[in-house]
């Protein structure tokens, strides 16, 4: 199997998610917003922080993937289901190279 493509696309997606901010901002923006502690900037200011939160912790956690996934192309493990051990579907790293579950376990999982 060659994984020069998916690491190539893994180390890509790994920079976008690093140039637009990564986690540290994150942090950032949480010790400001505990700071202030005025209420009715709360009330307005909440929601938004919230989004903005979810959409780092879904960054943080493709980046976790990512790491993983580089790691295991490293020791010769990439593209293998976690929690089955069969080949994942091309078409499915080629989606999602960061993937750890093959599409079965994913669906299971899922329900
Ligand atoms: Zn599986």
């Amino acid at each position: 199997m060659d994984v020069t493509l998916y690491m190539e696309a893994l180390l890509k997606k790994r920079a976008e998610i690093l140039s637009a901010g990564g986690i540290k901002p994150l942090q950032a923006s949480m010790e400001n917003n505990t700071r202030q502690g005025d209420m009715a900037d709360q009330a307005s200011g909440n929601n938004e922080v919230h989004i903005q939160l979810k959409l780092k912790q879904t960054d943080a956690k493709i980046l976790q993937a990512i790491e993983e996934a580089l790691w295991r192309i490293e020791k010769g493990t990439y593209g293998v289901c976690r929690d089955c051990g069969e080949a994942i579907a091309s078409a499915r790293l080629n989606a999602i190279p960061w993937t750890r579950v093959c599409i079965t376990c994913k669906e299971k999982q899922n329900t």
